[in-house]
């Protein structure tokens, strides 16, 4: 598909990497089959092929309406066209230039641009995310009960671990998880102690970027990456292993700091060294590790659990069919899921942002999860767990806390 950029866009250099984004379109149409919001709601425009036209009219000189900026914001970046493209087209790279010139032209009103701009700050920042959760879960008992199911109650964490041992790794803490579930970090660290490998959490490092940056704040996304990568450099370079990601959004999103700072000459390069560390757990965890510590235990358990491969795992990562095994080596038998590639509706802000199509496609994920009548619903994200814990009939875990259960003496 060719694209004639207009003269304000003709310097630019992403709007000349859309450009060649597009021009890998071959108009098939493929990508609409599996693309969540077109099935829900049959508009091309909320199709992946309708959202490349869209953005190839704002490069050729058209204005960010509001119908182009309703359809960008119904998509949920879950990146399932790419995982079915024939033709390789990087559709997450190309919506998120459209939405960085959707913001810049300032379509919004006031009222939209203040709550974006609030749930960037907030929920991107530890400290703020976690004081707010504390108050409340404080007002919880005075809330309506439809409200008050939203908040999440606060949560143990066991049992945490000294620094004992000469392999290390770094472990990313995240913005919002260690306040909503604190467990998943913990579970990491005592899993990956009883192989051996202490996991490090570094002061001074921000969030990993990828709520602002899917907002349209790059600015703000480009200058957390920078002070991950200023906080991970120096540790990288006293043989730390690895930098481990517990949330597949955040792994999707530091994978990508060389290319979203290839253009400055001081960071390039060390993002492009962060990037080349970065690691789900899954891709550091095998087989024989998870049987090495369960070991003898693995017949005593066997819950059913059923799988939701986040869509920054498997489309983002393109990590498919790799935690499956580790929790069949922990003992626990898996059930079938219809329809593993659709996403469930969380996709950082959108459950916030879209709210009605967000529960929509979360009604549909947990009707194919729970048709195998699971004990269990494991995931590897926390946007992911918690927006389907709020609706599901069992219990919803990040996997790593399995395996730390079926692991721990
Ligand atoms: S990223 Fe997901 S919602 Fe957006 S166009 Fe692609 S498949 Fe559809
Ligand atoms: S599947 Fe790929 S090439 Fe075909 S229309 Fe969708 S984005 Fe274009």
């Amino acid at each position: 598909m060719h694209t004639e950029l207009s003269a304000a866009h003709a310097q630019s250099s992403g709007a000349q990497r859309a450009k060649a984004i597009i021009g890998s379109c071959v108009h098939c149409g493929f990508c609409l089959a599996t693309c969540p919001t077109y099935q829900l709601l049959g508009n091309e425009l909320d199709s992946p092929r309708g959202r490349i036209y869209l953005i190839k009219q704002m490069l050729e000189g058209a204005p960010a309406s509001r119908v182009t900026v309703t359809h960008l914001d119904r998509c949920l970046t879950c990146r399932a066209c790419e995982t079915t493209c024939p033709s390789g087209v990087q559709y997450g790279q190309l919506v998120d230039i459209g939405r960085q010139m959707v913001e810049a032209r300032h379509i919004r009103n006031a009222g939209e641009r203040l709550v974006r701009s609030a749930l960037g700050a907030a929920l991107s920042q530890r400290a703020v995310f976690a004081a707010a959760l504390r108050v409340g879960q404080w007002l919880r008992p005075l809330l309506p009960i439809a409200q008050a199911a939203r908040i999440p109650t606060r949560l143990r964490t066991g049992p945490t671990l000294p620094m004992r041992h000469a392999r290390r790794m770094i472990m990313l803490q995240g913005c919002v998880q260690p306040a909503l579930a604190p467990n998943i970090n913990a579970a990491a660290a005592r899993v990956f102690d009883r192989l051996g490998v202490s996991l490090l959490t570094v002061q001074g490092e921000a969030c990993c970027g990828a709520l602002s940056h899917h907002l349209g704040g790059t600015a703000r996304a480009l200058q957390q990456a920078r002070r991950n990568i200023d906080a991970w450099t120096g540790l990288l370079d006293t043989g730390v292993e690895a930098i481990i990601m517990t949330a597949s959004g955040c792994g999707v999103m530091v994978k990508d700091y060389g290319e979203l700072l290839h253009h400055d000459p001081r960071y390039a390069a060390r993002a492009e060294r962060v990037s080349a560390a970065a690691r789900d757990l899954c891709e550091v965890l095998s087989v024989a590790d998870v049987a090495a510590i369960v070991g003898s235990k693995t017949r005593e358990r066997g819950a059913r659990v059923a799988w939701q491969s986040p869509c920054t795992l498997q489309h983002g990562q393109k990590l498919t069919g790799r935690v499956e095994p580790l929790l069949e080596a922990a003992g626990f038998s898996i059930t079938a899921v219809r329809e593993p590639h659709l996403c469930c509706g969380s996709a950082g802000t959108y459950s916030i942002l879209q709210r009605e199509l967000s529960e929509r496609l979360r009604s549909a994920k947990l009707y194919t999860l729970q048709e195998g009548a699971p004990e269990v619903i494991a995931t590897a994200n926390i946007g992911c767990l918690q927006h389907l814990a709020a609706a599901a009939d069992v219990a919803v875990k990040h996997w790593i806390e399995l395996i730390d259960e079926a692991s721990a003496t």
